[in-house]
């Protein structure tokens, strides 16, 4: 079994709805959503980026965002941003249950900092962990706070989810679309990702827009990455990346993962669980075709999605290694897009602080 090292997952935010159930929904599991430590194993996971992600508020007049999914086209609204002092607190709790699931694997799952630390934990069968931040609601515009969860372990960073937030603008979850869909980076912004790179901090591109895009790429040093983005060409969801956007990532030494997620593989824009593999041969295929083979990963929003049944959950993943291993790829391709590619690229992003 070839282990998979995973771009994007949501677990933190079903451990945040339900703290007190987080023994059972990590630990011990209980077959529900995508994702625990029993299951890990089971699925060859050997790890990923762990999203910290603030929820917003629903309101009780919001629309049924699920059921306009299972029909498009869908333009779904974008919740408000969330304030600074609302968001703090949030993933101050989501970090602190990553720490958790660290505590209390036993030595079963261990949280990154430095690709050596990655590869240690492959070698030795443990499950690894990235702090990631899916959207930067939790950083004001001084920046001081990425200084914080820097120090925390803090390693990978999303300016935005599709939200706006000080330092830029999303893509909404529209199909058909463009992902060119406003304004790009804000001063803040700008800085942001300078102080990641001097940090040393991955920048991930999956959500912002295509004007965001192009701002990082103008000025980030590090390779751009999208940890969790499929191919426009093949489904035209805003939250795709175009060929152009494509050819930058490729010329920068970057990094795309493939996302699960039904929305942005069929062709149709379709959310439903009753979706062959064809729709993740096409965008892969693609995605190797335009990236080259040490570009392209996984980035399965796992628990943040609905995803095809014959993946099901993270015990799916030798199914899908099996399948790509028929349709033609072989051991030495599969174990870079399984997880080699993405410990490649992040040797090329992390470095120590600089000052
Ligand atoms: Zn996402």
């Amino acid at each position: 079994m070839i282990p998979v090292f995973d771009g994007h997952n949501d677990i933190l935010l079903r451990l945040l709805r339900e703290p007190d159930r987080r023994e059972e929904i990590w630990l011990t599991g209980e077959g529900k959503g995508h994702l625990d430590l029993p299951r890990m194993k089971a699925g060859g996971f050997a790890g990923g980026f762990f999203a910290v992600y603030i929820p917003s508020p629903m309101p009780h007049d919001a629309p049924d965002f699920e059921a306009m999914m299972d029909r498009p086209p869908y333009d779904l609204p974008l919740p408000d941003p969330v304030p600074l002092l609302a968001a703090q607190p949030v993933a101050a709790a989501m970090i602190g249950h990553l720490m958790w699931m660290e505590r209390s694997s036993g030595g079963a799952f261990r949280i990154c900092r430095t690709v050596a630390e990655l590869r240690d934990c492959l070698s030795r069968g443990i499950v690894s962990g990235i702090l990631h931040m899916e959207g930067a609601e939790a950083i004001g515009e001084d920046l001081d706070a990425l200084h914080v969860w820097h120090e925390a372990g803090l390693r990978s960073l999303g300016p935005v989810w599709s939200r706006p937030t000080v330092f830029g603008h999303g893509v909404p979850f529209r199909f058909p679309s463009s992902p060119d869909t406003g304004a790009g980076l804000t001063e803040a912004g700008k800085r942001l990702v300078r102080e990641c790179n001097a940090l040393g901090i991955m920048i991930d591109l999956s959500h912002l827009n295509e004007a965001g895009f192009d701002d990082v790429a103008r000025l980030s040093d590090a390779p751009l990455v999208a940890t969790h983005s499929n191919a426009h060409a093949v489904t035209p969801s805003a939250r795709n990346l175009t060929d152009r956007q494509l050819d930058a990532i490729r010329d920068s030494g970057g990094m795309v993962g493939l996302n699960f997620a039904t929305v942005f593989l069929r062709e149709d824009g379709r959310q439903a669980a009753d979706t062959g593999w064809d729709p993740i041969l096409r965008h892969l295929d693609h995605l190797i075709g335009r990236l080259g083979e040490d570009h392209v990963g996984f980035g399965s929003d796992f628990d943040g999605a609905t995803v095809p049944q014959d993946i099901g959950d993270v015990t799916g993943l030798p199914r899908l290694l099996g399948r790509l291993a028929e349709h033609g790829y072989d051991e030495p391709l599969l174990r870079k897009i399984a997880h080699e590619n993405w410990f490649g690229l992040l040797d090329r992003t992390w470095h120590a602080p600089r000052a």
